[in-house]
């Protein structure tokens, strides 16, 4: 009798822990995300794309993250594994930043990057530069090796000469695609001639077919001391005004990374980006409002979108948990866990 009464009890007490296991979601990985990427969000549609150039995108991203994770897992810094990320998809020509950045409207690469560090709330960025080889730690040697947080130009070309960034000349960065793509935009303007400059999207002119993706690249990370940091590079935006600039060097607008909250890094039509001060914004709806990383995420998307712009972002909490929201037809995106468990996105679905 006795054992019988044990036996169901054992039986009861196993049927409620199976039942409560199965209904953990068994994806689920909340609060286990150390570093998150983005290589640009724009028109990627899965029907204009090769296998051969999506096996190209996913290497580029995957060879980022391994970077990243790398550092991490070895008990580096979340500022290590962000440059060390965005350095990969800098000489990448695959990708809007560094080697393959876009052109501006009179024929030139013009780079933004910005860093920052979730612990001390420094930062360091570079606009409009045209030589920078790794325009990422240019940003990193202004907010570590100036008084200062943000320089552009001739000037920060001369700092980095000062402080032994790598040089190279501007022939560098360009690659026939990118030069395609400028021609492109100046056909589609020169029917618009006295529009501003500024790159209109394709498909809000009601041209189709067009391969308009931003590329810009950026990367989030947490480290094993608890730091947060964000980083963003960009050759910017097709046919831009020269001498324009984006939102990825601009604290709070781009890039923005603060251990209290959340480690951001946007991508998209940048005018939009800075207008809605959008990496800060995202880190104070959930400062003020504790709204979680997914929520301030989609709300802050939305304002650009409800403005008139398009593009996403990648955010990582301080927790761990992350939010990779966008309201173009894809994204580049990619995420490492704890355990080393890598994960790529290219399209909305
Ligand atoms: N946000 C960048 C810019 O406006 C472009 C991009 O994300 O690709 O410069």
């Amino acid at each position: 009798m006795r054992n019988k009464y044990f036996d169901t009890i054992f039986f009861l007490a196993s049927a409620v822990l199976l039942g409560a296991c199965m209904q953990q979601k068994p994806v689920s990985q909340a609060g286990n995300y150390v570093l998150v990427i983005h290589g640009g969000a724009g028109t990627i549609l899965k029907k204009n794309m090769t296998p051969e150039r999506e096996a190209l995108v996913r290497a580029g991203l995957e060879a980022a993250l391994k970077k990243g994770y790398g550092v991490i897992q070895a008990g580096g810094s979340s500022l290590d594994a962000v440059e060390g990320a965005i350095r990969i998809l800098e000489d990448d020509p695959m990708f809007n930043a560094g080697k393959g950045a876009v052109f501006t409207h009179d024929g030139r690469n013009e780079l933004d990057a910005a860093i920052m560090d979730g612990s001390t709330l420094a930062a360091g960025s570079v606009a409009g530069v045209r030589t920078i080889k790794n325009p990422i730690s240019l940003a990193r040697a202004v907010m570590e090796k100036s008084e200062h947080v943000m320089m552009a130009g001739r000037g920060a070309e001369q700092f980095a000469a000062e402080v032994g960034i790598e040089i190279v000349d501007t022939s560098y960065f360009r690659t026939e695609e990118r030069w395609q793509g400028l021609r492109k935009a100046l056909a589609e303007d020169s029917a618009k001639s006295k529009l501003d400059h500024s790159y209109i999207p394709p498909h809000k002119l009601g041209i189709v077919n067009i391969d308009n993706k931003f590329g810009t690249v950026g990367c989030v990370a947490l480290d094993k001391k608890g730091n947060l940091a964000a980083g963003t590079s960009t050759g910017g935006m097709t046919n831009k005004k020269y001498g324009r600039i984006g939102d990825a060097p601009i604290i709070g607008a781009g890039t923005y990374a603060n251990n209290q909250t959340v480690a951001v890094s946007c991508t998209g039509w940048g005018e939009f980006y800075i207008r809605n001060v959008v990496a800060y914004d995202l880190s104070a709806l959930m400062d003020y409002k504790g709204l979680t990383v997914e929520e301030a995420g989609k709300a802050v998307i939305k304002k650009v979108g409800d403005l008139g712009g398009d593009g996403g972002l990648i955010a990582l909490d301080k927790n761990g948990n992350m939010a990779m929201p966008f309201n173009t037809e894809g994204m580049y995106r990619g995420a490492v866990t704890k355990d080393g468990k890598i994960e790529i996105l290219i399209y909305k679905n």
